[in-house]
């Protein structure tokens, strides 16, 4: 077995290099294929390969391939490499199951690839098209550049795999020793055929076992194949056809490296689940080199992104993100932050997490223009390239101040859905109405509505407020006074502290006196930009516990 293939390849974080810059390096300063001795010589024209299966649900998750391939191929690319970046479809897939909103009466057709099985909504071709379609919608908010498209059943149906089926075929014992070489137990036997035949009467493809290879054609009957939930049913029907063209396909430990000879794939995203030695993405690498002489793809291996405290998203148990739901709630950018930023740490996401990522965000964006100081040399660097790689565009030429995720959330609910209200309020604070903040605002309020903790100001003094020590009542009274005096939000914050130094007191029990007054609660947004959001009169008010 192979266990040392995944831990070299993980290897990357600690030279501070940005992982995508130290794949890249790896993919061009190759030597040596990886289990043949021989030189090895980088494609004229290398590609990054990405994909998907068209089955199941288009949560963020999916999205995790293509950023991730994405920023290999572009760290190629700025290495002066002519790189290409590539989707392909995995559309010879058969249906497995029928998923919600699907009629019932399409369980004649688990078992068939999902090319050939109509819309069930009716508004493309096929059942395929019509997720590719959502799938590629939806995606092209999320990268900078969108791949060259692909689809397996027309690769086959146009012959482009023909060289790839014969060399197969020609070599399936080798291919047998290789796939056994990595099982410990319940072999592949003598004979097995690495094709799986389209059943020329009833249009499926897992029904078909085919048995024989012989004067150029395969032999295959049509029997029940169970998948987990479903069964796809054969019909019966047996005969010869030739492994070609739209005939059906190769077995996928087989295919995965045909795929990366045709394409020239340099790089392939692949969960962490194919880190473990004897997984298809190393036989396949075996393959690729013995087989098909072409040297085994540079893995980008990722952890899959679970949500809420480790939980996998799951249509099932209802708790799955979709990409236009993260578009109302957060740009692009920071969901490629959460991608890109680390590739072998497991990363979960809450929704309640949003301001934080965006503020991390927003430091990087500091830091990237030197606005910010980041803690030395190596840690800038590696910033400013995470930075550039999270943008989806050129970065502006000038660094544009946001106001914080967390500040907007909080403008937009004390503006209550005013824009012009969230004008006044903004100024206060010192920010512009620019088109970034703009842009922040509505999606700051739609989490604060969903996600957030809710502030309401309070329209009559709380009860709480008479439990106040007489210090506390004299600080309020102070810094009422304080607004007269038109400081900035970070001058108001000083001062707060200030008030209570001057009173003798720890700040919490100023804070506390503010919340309660304002919000009846026991904490709230950072006072002095809470404070210039409100109206400066009823504030004053308030604080001198006059209505
Ligand atoms: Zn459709
Ligand atoms: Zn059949």
């Amino acid at each position: 077995m192979e266990g040392k293939d995944a831990s070299t390849v993980l290897k990357t974080e600690d030279s501070g290099l940005f992982w995508a810059d130290q794949i890249a390096d790896g993919i061009i300063h190759r030597e040596r294929y990886s289990y043949l001795d021989k030189p090895y010589k980088l494609p004229k024209k290398p590609s990054i390969k990405t994909s998907s299966s068209l089955s199941g649900v288009l949560h963020i998750g999916r999205l995790t391939d293509i950023i991730r391939g994405e920023a290999v191929y572009r760290a190629l690319k700025d290495k002066g490499i002519p790189a290409e970046f590539i989707y392909v479809a995995e559309d010879m897939d058969p249906l497995r199951k029928i998923p919600k909103g699907v009629p019932d009466s399409y369980r004649e057709y688990i078992g068939v690839p999902v090319t050939d099985i109509p819309d069930p909504w009716g508004c493309h071709k096929t059942y395929a098209d019509h997720h590719i379609t959502e799938f590629f919608d939806i995606f092209a908010d999320f990268v900078e550049e969108e791949p060259k498209r692909f689809s397996m059943r027309e690769e086959y149906r146009k012959g482009n795999f023909d060289w790839a089926v014969e060399i197969v075929l020609k070599n399936s014992e080798k291919v047998r020793e290789i796939i056994n070489s990595f099982k410990d137990i319940n072999p592949t036997p003598p004979g097995w055929v690495p094709y799986q035949a389209v059943c020329e009467k009833c249009g499926k493809i897992m029904t078909t076992v085919v048995d024989k290879y012989e004067n150029g054609k395969v032999h295959y009957t049509c029997k029940d194949y169970d998948f987990k939930v479903e069964t796809a049913k054969g019909c019966g029907h047996e005969g010869w056809v030739k492994p070609f063209g739209k005939n059906g396909k190769m077995a996928w430990k087989s295919e995965w490296a045909a795929q990366w000879k045709r394409w020239d794939v340099v790089g392939e995203g692949a969960g962490k689940e194919y880190i473990v030695p004897n997984s298809a993405f190393f036989v396949n690498a075996h393959i690729s080199e013995k087989v098909f002489d072409y040297p085994a793809t540079t893995p980008i291996f990722y952890e899959h992104i679970t949500i809420g405290g480790g939980g996998k998203m799951s249509a099932s148990v209802g708790n799955v993100v979709f990409p236009r739901q993260w578009l109302e709630i957060a740009p692009a950018e920071a969901l490629r932050l959460l991608f890109l930023k680390r590739i072998n740490k497991t990363r979960d996401f809450k929704w309640e997490d949003t301001p934080q990522l965006m503020d991390e965000l927003d430091s990087m964006e500091r830091i990237y223009y030197g606005v910010e100081k980041a803690k030395d040399e190596k840690e800038e660097a590696h910033l400013k390239r995470l930075y550039e790689m999270i943008l989806t565009e050129k970065p502006p030429r000038e660094y544009v101040e946001r106001m914080p995720y967390s500040t907007a959330a909080m403008v937009s609910q004390i503006a209550l859905g005013s824009e012009k209200r969230a004008e006044g309020i903004i100024s206060r604070l010192g920010y512009e109405m620019n088109a970034r903040n703009r842009e922040i605002l509505p999606l700051a309020g739609k989490w604060a509505s969903e996600h957030g903790e809710k502030l309401e100001i309070q329209k009559t003094i709380p009860k709480s407020a008479e439990t106040f020590t007489p210090k506390q009542k004299e600080a309020l009274s102070k810094i009422a006074s304080l607004l007269d005096k038109g400081l900035d939000r970070h001058a108001l914050a000083k001062e707060i502290f200030a008030v209570a130094k001057g009173f003798d007191m720890k700040p919490p029990e100023v804070f506390t006196a503010i919340y309660r007054v304002l919000l009846d609660a026991e904490s709230g947004p950072k006072s002095g930009i809470f404070l210039l959001s409100l109206d400066k009169d009823f504030v004053q008010k308030r604080f001198r516990l006059e209505g």
